[in-house]
């Protein structure tokens, strides 16, 4: 070894041969369109991993690494580098590239900033291999009963499957970590398979409900609606309720009682009314939803392009719930307009609706009703807010600031993400960019 491993880079080498195969062979990256590396150090999995993955991107923070491995790659078309910390990479111009792979041998000193940045929806990542302390995936992996079941267990579980692979003993590494490592695989839990919630307001009672493990989570977290009471009934479960004492399930359920969300999850009504319109975009008559969509009927609707201060546009990723374009990406806000309202009234209501903000937006493109925009005549408003969303989530799945090039070059590669009407209106809003 040439230089001194850094404790502050968690730089704990793998040496064992058969083990960092094993390792990248977990991810299956014969074929992948794009697998990312994280920490790739001195490439004990690297070279397991270059020309069989159709790309691969390779993210270390170390100089003298990096620049080992710039050498060592120059010339491969089919290996990039990016040299500087995993936890500033900006995952967003993935999206164009479609689902990613992602694999590491993380540095135990910024193994849960580096899991946050990548796995937090919205994320390209589909799929991961990581191998952390033991410890550490123990707390990923851990169910409700376990020793170990925790905030994290929850926090990541909500979003993700986590599946532990393998225990990996010191000896494996030089310099010898202190404690067992282990790789863990995780695979995104399948959309539908929880019921929607707030997820801000499930992160804030589950960081509660866990700050003081032994202590009843009547005294931790927030009054409940209607009592105490009335929540551990709805539950099943006794009043001394502690933190670790419920599953997934019942924190989301918790979370929903929370929000008072006691019915089933469906989807849109069907009965709901819209106006309809004739060529001009003259209202005609009234119609159903379900019939206007069905029959192709004209009628209207409303998008809203919220930027913020760096001139980043919000998108939202479309619920699994709608009935056109479930989980497409989308406008920061849009709907149809209620019978009777005007264009302008149903953008504020979107974005109160579907955003959680209030935000004065200006009218900037008239869309006509086409097969691409679903028969709809649309209005494109813009509007300014920095976020936070606090979005309603039986309407958006997640949502995120975009840089509008990233978007475009999104498009270009992948149309097939995004709800089609979207796509109109990103194309007349860059007209209008060409004409400023
Ligand atoms: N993959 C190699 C192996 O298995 O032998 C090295 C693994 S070592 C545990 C962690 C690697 O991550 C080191 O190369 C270290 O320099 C790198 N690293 C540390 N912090 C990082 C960060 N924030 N972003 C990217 N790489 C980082």
């Amino acid at each position: 070894m040439q230089f001194a491993p850094k404790k502050s880079l968690g730089q704990n080498f793998l040496l064992d041969e058969g083990i960092s195969r094993w390792i990248a062979d977990q991810i299956q990256p014969d074929g992948a369109p794009r697998v990312i590396e994280i920490g790739p150090g001195y490439g004990a999995l690297t070279k397991h991993l270059a020309g069989r993955a159709d790309k691969l991107l390779l993210i270390e923070k170390d100089d003298a690494l990096a620049d080992a491995l710039r050498f060592q790659f120059e010339n491969r078309a089919d290996v990039e580098l990016w040299h500087g910390d995993a936890t500033r990479y900006d995952m967003r111009s993935l999206f164009a590239c479609g689902p990613v792979k992602a694999i590491g041998n993380l540095p135990y000193s910024m193994g849960q900033p580096i899991l946050r940045h990548f796995l937090s929806p919205p994320t390209p990542v589909s799929e991961a291999v990581f191998m952390l302390q033991k410890e550490v995936c123990d707390r990923l992996a851990a169910k409700c009963g376990d020793e170990s079941f925790s905030a994290l267990s929850l926090l990541v579980q909500q979003h993700w499957q986590v599946e532990m692979l393998r225990v990996i003993p010191p000896s494996a590494f030089k310099p010898r970590p202190r404690v067992d490592s282990a790789v863990i695989r995780l695979t995104p839990r399948p959309a539908g398979s929880l019921p929607v919630f707030d997820r801000m307001l499930f992160d804030r009672l589950v960081r509660s409900g866990f700050s003081q493990r032994r202590k009843q989570m009547k005294k931790l977290l927030p009054p409940a609606p209607d009592g105490w009471d009335a929540l551990v009934t709805a539950l099943g479960k006794q009043a001394t309720l502690r933190a670790e004492e419920l599953s997934l399930e019942e924190w989301v359920a918790l979370t929903r009682h929370y929000e008072g969300r006691h019915d089933e999850d469906r989807g849109q009504r069907a009965t709901e009314m819209f106006d309809v319109v004739d060529e001009n975009n003259q209202v005609i008559g009234q119609s159903p939803r379900g019939e206007v969509h069905a029959k192709g009927l004209r009628h209207r609707a409303v998008h809203i392009f919220v930027f913020n201060k760096h001139g980043e546009l919000w998108l939202q990723q479309r619920s699994h719930l709608k009935d056109v374009h479930p989980l497409g990406w989308d406008s920061s806000a849009a709907g149809h307009l209620d019978v009777g309202e005007s264009y302008t009234a149903a953008a504020a209501r979107e974005l109160k609706e579907e955003l959680g903000i209030e935000a004065a937006t200006e009218c900037i493109a008239d869309i006509p009703a086409t097969e691409r925009t679903g028969w709809e005549f649309v209005e494109l408003h813009r509007a300014q807010h920095n976020g936070p969303m606090h979005f309603a989530p039986d309407e958006i799945a997640c949502g995120c600031f975009f840089r509008p090039e990233q978007i475009q070059g999104w498009i270009a590669a992948r149309p097939q993400d995004f709800a089609s009407g979207f796509i109109e209106c990103f194309r007349a809003w860059q007209l209008i960019q060409e004409l400023v």
